[in-house]
């Protein structure tokens, strides 16, 4: 069996992105592979939630909320990295950006050569279905091999 060389792994920074990362850095340690962590900040534009057209906020506010996600999203980022105590030896690298998470993961993994992506099988949006929407969004589209990992019981 051919081994894994390129691991992207997809964390939502939820307490569950742990779990995931342990199974992915299992296997990168088995195989010899390069881990590379990717947290996706979705911004979400709503001009107003009762549609109010007097409500516009301008770029330079837009701008402000983005960049203050995304320093909240690196220092979670940064927590989890120094909780998961990863070994010398195994290559790693993390990315942030900010987009749609799935159409983000999907890209970075083409981009990087990703052999494998790894993903929990639930994260926010999942609760009520089988598969959470952007795990179920990569397992269809990824042109590689995707892994999910369970992160919740079938009765929960
Ligand atoms: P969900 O589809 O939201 O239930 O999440 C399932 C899995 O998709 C999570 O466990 C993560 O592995 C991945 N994922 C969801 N949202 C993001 C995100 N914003 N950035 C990176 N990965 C994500």
């Amino acid at each position: 069996m051919d081994t894994y060389k390129q691991i992207l792994v997809a964390v939502d920074l939820t307490d569950d992105s742990q779990l995931v990362c342990r199974k992915a850095l299992e296997l990168a340690g088995e195989n010899g592979a390069s881990i590379l962590l990717v947290h996706v900040v979705e911004f979400i534009y709503q001009m107003s939630t009762s549609y109010d057209p007097l409500f516009y906020p301008s770029f330079e506010e837009l701008a402000i909320d983005e960049e203050e996600l995304i320093k909240l999203a690196s220092e979670k980022m940064a927590d989890l990295i120094k909780e998961l105590n990863i070994k010398v030896g195994i290559n790693f690298d993390k990315e942030i950006v900010s987009g749609i998470p799935k159409s983000e993961i999907l890209r970075i993994a083409d981009e990087k050569n990703a052999d494998l992506i790894v993903c929990g099988s639930h994260g926010r949006s999942g609760f009520e279905l089988l598969l959470g929407s952007t795990a179920n969004a990569i397992l269809h589209h990824a042109n590689c091999d995707v892994l999910a990992i369970r992160t919740r019981k079938n009765s929960e």
